[in-house]
């Protein structure tokens, strides 16, 4: 059997004097304090053994990786009536791209993009205030994750209120499609919200449990089989923006990137893995996280395309 603990620390040590790091976000000036050192990964098996190497207990910015908490919690307020209002298709372009709204009359082709999870946050407001669905969001984090210490890093939020106006430019522009229902500023704060949780590579790994598991975590059902399937299967086709299909290619797993740095992959059946380092590459994806998910694979064998 591989040890993953030690596999885990081999990579991270491979990966501490590496030259070509990508560049840390800095469109959001909390995120480009971040050195570009850090690195952390985790990894929790299905037997719930959890593995950590490097930073992995330090909370970092989960950005875009809380488009798949939103979602799910948007599917189990309103189901398959959700896809009336966003698509399921990869976009091939950036994760702030405007480009396809106007052809395609105000729905995001994904959740997964910052123009879908804007939708999805607008659905979960069509029945709950943005306090009570930003308090949703929190709770469902700390269970999924088994742990109440996690937070909104409200200085990213704010940072990000302040700015964001590629956000508040796709939210204006579907409003005027009739796509945004609500106040575009609450929609926003919410949205800015989500992007704010921070958390480890433990947490986060932990919070992943559910897709590794069908729909289980810790013995505790959060969504259907079939759900817990599809949000795979669109964390697969659309979790890395235009740099989705080079992530299937070289990983092979469902995976979401966040421009904090992070990325939480799922090998389903196996393994919940979270990965953080900072410096990201040209499509807004950790460069490293990238490269320590391909090579963990590469040793275990856990890309869904392997044969079995
Ligand atoms: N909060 C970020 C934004 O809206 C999220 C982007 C990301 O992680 N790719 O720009």
């Amino acid at each position: 059997m591989t040890d993953i603990s030690a596999l885990i620390a081999g990579i991270a040590e491979e990966l501490r004097f590496a030259d070509n790091r990508g560049k840390v976000a800095n469109y959001i000036p909390p995120l480009a304090l971040v050195p570009d050192t850090r690195f952390g990964m985790a990894v929790v098996m299905a037997d719930g053994t959890v593995h950590t190497a490097g930073d992995a207990e330090e909370p970092f910015s989960i950005q875009s990786i809380s488009k798949v908490f939103a979602l799910t919690l948007a599917l189990g307020a309103v189901g398959d009536q959700l896809w009336h209002r966003v698509g399921r298709e990869p976009s091939g372009s950036a994760f702030h791209s405007i480009v396809q709204l106007e052809t395609e009359h105000g729905i995001p082709r994904n959740p997964f993009i910052n123009a879908g999870a804007i939708v999805v946050c607008d659905v979960l407001l069509g029945r709950l205030q943005p306090r009570e669905a930003i308090g949703q969001m929190l709770r469902f984090v700390r269970e999924l994750a088994g742990d109440d210490t996690i937070a909104i890093d409200e200085t990213v939020a704010r940072a990000e209120q302040d700015g964001g106006f590629r956000n508040k430019a796709l939210a204006n522009y579907m409003r005027a499609f009739g796509n945004i229902e609500g106040e575009v500023d609450l929609v926003l704060g919410t949205y800015f919200h989500f992007c704010a949780l921070a958390m480890s590579c433990r947490q986060l790994a932990m919070a992943g449990r559910f897709l590794m598991g069908g729909g289980v975590s810790d013995g505790h059902r959060v969504v259907t089989e079939k759900r817990a399937r599809r949000i795979n299967a669109l964390m697969m086709s659309c979790g890395h923006y235009d740099n989705s299909g080079d992530f299937a290619y070289r990983i092979g797993l469902p995976g979401k990137s966040g421009v904090g740095g992070g990325i939480l992959a799922v090998a389903p059946g196996i393994a919940s893995i979270a990965v953080w380092s900072p410096g990201l590459n040209a499509s807004g994806n950790s460069q490293l996280g990238q490269l320590a998910l391909e090579r963990l694979v590469q040793r275990t064998g856990w890309s869904v395309f392997e044969p079995r």
